[in-house]
């Protein structure tokens, strides 16, 4: 049985006051907070058996591989990823579509045509611009309309036989749209493109079958689901896996060294160079087993009906405009106030104790689309409550009186 009083005594800093209130943290999209549960495997690694893992023989060496591989097993279990070693653990979001556009380089070529679309984070747009850059390739955009949705019918029109990778966000994270990616899949391979989703936004809210949406590559970042910063992991099919160059060289990666010549090792170890955050993965692993305590579903329903709630009552508020309007939507609402720099509402919020994003949310083109300069952003998580929305309703609507 869902109970956010119980849930909330499992995060230490949502008890916190921030300028002599009580924290409203609703900053969630950005990063989320930490249950005890993850503080506890966190601290028990560098208490107890803190060591380097794969090469030690020591019994130290041992647990952490253990527990290390084990995290691993849990990411693909929650995945559904057919092997655990097309799991990569990465530092997040950012370097598991680095890892795959760089691997990209040597497999395009001039003539070739990627797709991404009008909803993407900077770290979904930039590296493809990179790998444009280095191999001649063309980027093309799939369009939005004005509720902030893909426009699927421009997409059907830009896939042809030159498309090569069509790379998506699963949920827009500057306004919560959650796009219709089995669809995407689907066309895309249809014309024998790979495909990878941005899961960075969606992994808090939902649970992704690796398998059934039968994608090329999925990312995500830990710190989004309950897990630390600087961890994240690329889901890659198999044989994409295999054909793709590894991205970084050095320990851990290699069969055989030699000056003349260096063999790579098998999957997942040759996309793993040096040591990696060994205490991150477990971490993350302590994160999904955490988050799948509460499960996904509870987790789902609760949040829209924070969405809801939120929704209706900020919409009540004259002169506020959301920006994301899509039925297909999870608990993020990025809003305006008429004539209000959002900068200027997110400097008053804080006053009260409100954690909201404010600005371009590293997704320029979308503002652009809209013609601002940003938006005031309020993501919600299950450890939110009704109150805490009304806290932030008063806070928009003093903001209003005092900045008009
Ligand atoms: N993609 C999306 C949709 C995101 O929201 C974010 C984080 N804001 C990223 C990518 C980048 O994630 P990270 O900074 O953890 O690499």
């Amino acid at each position: 049985m869902f109970n956010v009083e119980h849930i909330r005594q499992d995060f230490p800093i949502l008890h916190r006051q921030v300028n002599g209130k009580p924290l409203v943290y609703l900053d969630n999209a950005a990063t989320s907070q930490t249950p005890q549960a993850v503080i506890d495997a966190i601290v028990d690694y560098y208490s107890n058996y803190n060591a380097n893992i794969h090469r030690g023989v020591h019994s130290l060496s041992q647990e952490a591989t253990d527990a290390y591989e084990e995290a691993r097993i849990k990411i693909q279990h929650h995945f559904n990823a057919k092997f655990s070693h097309e799991i990569i653990f990465t530092s997040g979001t950012t370097h598991g579509i680095n890892l795959v556009a760089n691997g990209f380089s040597s497999l395009l070529k001039k003539g070739d045509e990627i797709i991404v679309s009008a909803l993407e984070h900077h770290s979904n747009i930039v590296p493809w611009q990179m790998l444009c850059e280095r191999s001649g390739a063309t980027l093309k955009v799939i369009p939005m309309n004005l509720e902030g949705e893909l426009i699927m019918s421009e997409y059907d029109k830009l896939l042809s036989a030159h498309t090569k990778l069509v790379f998506v966000n699963h949920i827009s994270n500057a306004l919560g749209t959650i796009n219709p990616i089995k669809y995407i899949i689907d066309e895309a391979h249809k014309v024998g493109a790979a495909v990878l989703i941005d899961g960075a936004q969606s992994c808090p809210h939902i649970k992704p079958d690796v398998q059934a949406l039968d994608v090329d590559f999925y990312v995500t970042s830990a710190h989004k689901m309950c897990g630390p910063t600087g961890e994240g992991m690329l889901y890659g099919k198999e044989d994409w896996l295999n054909k793709l160059p590894p991205y970084q060289g050095g320990g851990e990666m290699i069969d055989q060294v030699t000056f003349e010549k260096t063999t790579y090792a098998g999957l997942p170890h040759k996309f793993e160079a040096g040591t990696p955050n060994i205490c991150g993965g477990i971490a993350f692993g302590a994160a999904i087993d955490y988050m799948n305590g509460i499960g996904f579903d509870a987790i789902a329903d609760y949040e829209h009906e924070l969405l809801e709630y939120a929704t209706a009552k900020l919409s009540e508020i004259e002169g506020l405009k959301i920006y994301g309007t899509s039925k297909q939507k999870t608990s993020v609402v990025s809003f305006n106030l008429e004539g209000i720099h959002p900068y200027d509402v997110g400097t008053i919020l804080d006053k009260l104790g409100i954690a909201v994003r404010t600005g371009h949310h590293c997704a320029q083109p979308i503002m652009d689309f809209y013609k601002i300069p940003g938006t005031v952003r309020a993501s919600f998580a299950f450890y939110n409550t009704k109150e805490e929305v009304d806290t932030l309703v008063t806070g928009v609507k003093k903001a209003k009186m005092m900045l008009s």
